[in-house]
């Protein structure tokens, strides 16, 4: 069956649509500027071209409509109707603790999940207008909602609960509640299915390291911590989020500054993490050329980086008592060599041994430890989309 995958963001939609039987990726794309002027719509069909077209789009209704006639389009189009779309999965940001896992999209689910709009109110009312927008325009299409924090749901209370009054719990559900948990699920999945193990029987720690990032402790199969909280914020130093601080920066910045609560919390969100501590960019690809060039900025944010990011791994594998595999994943974790050998540095304590020729290599699913290492390093190429696809697959089927 062909299933579209879609991601739904505030002002921009991206989908794939993917054949599930061959898990082939038919197409893909990007409606950018929704309800903005300068709309576009850039679309890919497989082995062809991006094909950009600039096309006023004042809601997502009209983005959905727009995915549809290029996926239909004689000349850019890879289905010949409508019809050929069997299903939709939705990314979902926040299930709060009413979701653990994908749901069928109905009625009451909308409702559990506008209920959610709370804990995400920037994600949540942006994934509600996308389904409604399928909706419209494909009457009848089963479609699923598969969240992000599902797979963190089986956190026990001692790792999700913070260290403030329990009613904050009680009455307004201030917990910590993790994300990517679709990419910690595929990862976790992914790495042992590679080592020809079951997950039921490893511990596994997933670092999920993107413009977003966070580590996850998988044992036997389910998460029992990860570093993201209420938000995104919590954890680890990401592109341009600060992860971890002293909360008592919100309100002694907000007064050095003039500013609010609100938009300290902007700066932390949005001009922080290696970014901000770096002056160079939030991309790691400048970062290193940047340390490359023997850029002093550049270098203390990238150890700091690392420091953190080993802190975690150090701290999990306490948690689990234990861990078997280290697997890293999206854009940093994936490509960036350097990241991951500091990260080894201060894990040889654990009888870690990465293999720095194997160390060199990106993008592929590939054990970069030595064979006498006692923890597997590996890197997992993450997939999301086809994570989504599996999961709306395996409930309308
Ligand atoms: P997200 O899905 O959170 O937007 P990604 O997983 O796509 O993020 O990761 C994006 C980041 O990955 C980029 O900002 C960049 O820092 C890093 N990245 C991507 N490709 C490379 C590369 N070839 N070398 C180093 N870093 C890379």
């Amino acid at each position: 069956m062909n299933v579209l995958v879609i991601n739904c963001g505030s002002s921009s939609l991206k989908y794939q649509l993917i054949n599930s039987d061959s898990e082939e990726v038919l197409a893909k794309g990007l409606c950018e500027r929704i309800g903005i002027d300068g709309s576009r719509i850039t679309h890919t069909p497989a082995g062809g071209d991006k094909d950009i077209t600039e096309v006023p789009m004042p809601d997502h209704t009209k983005a959905v409509q727009l995915v549809i006639e290029k996926l239909t389009d004689p000349k850019v189009g890879v289905i010949k109707s409508l019809s050929e779309v069997d299903a939709v999965g939705h990314r979902i940001v926040h299930g709060g603790e009413k979701f653990a896992s994908s749901v069928v999209i109905n009625d009451e689910v909308m409702k559990a999940i506008e209920e959610c709009n709370d804990l995400a109110p920037l994600h949540n009312p942006a994934n509600l207008i996308g389904i409604n927008a399928c909706t419209s325009i494909m009457p009848g299409v089963p479609q699923v909602a598969v969240f992000d924090t599902a797979f963190h749901q089986t956190m026990p209370p001692k790792a999700y609960l913070y260290g403030i009054p329990y009613e904050y719990y009680e009455k307004f559900k201030v917990r910590r509640y993790g994300f990517h948990g679709t990419s910690h699920d595929f990862v976790s999945n992914e790495a042992a299915k590679f080592l020809g193990k079951d997950r039921k029987d490893l511990k596994i720690i997933v670092c999920h390291l993107g413009n977003g990032a966070s580590i996850s402790a998988v044992m036997n199969g389910k998460s029992i911590d990860t570093s993201m909280g209420l938000t995104p914020l919590e954890g680890l130093f990401m592109g341009t989020r600060s992860g971890d601080l002293d909360p008592a920066i919100v309100t002694f910045l907000s007064n050095k500054l003039k500013i609010s609560a609100e938009d300290v919390l902007s700066i932390l969100n949005k001009k922080s993490g290696v970014l901000g501590l770096s002056g160079v960019s939030s991309d790691f690809r400048d970062l290193e050329k940047a340390y490359d060039e023997g850029n002093e900025h550049a270098k203390v944010t990238l150890e700091a980086y690392s420091y953190r990011v080993a802190k975690y791994i150090g701290a999990y594998a306490a948690a689990m008592n234990g861990v078997d595999v280290i697997a890293y994943t999206a854009g940093v974790g994936e490509n960036t060599s350097l990241i991951r050998g500091m990260v080894g540095e201060y894990l040889t304590f654990l009888g870690t041994r990465i293999d720095p020729e194997k160390n060199k290599l990106r993008g592929e699913t590939v054990v970069i430890s030595t064979p006498d290492s006692k923890v597997v390093t590996m890197i997992v190429p993450t997939n999301e989309e086809l994570a989504i696809c599996r999961e709306t697959v395996r409930l309308v089927k």
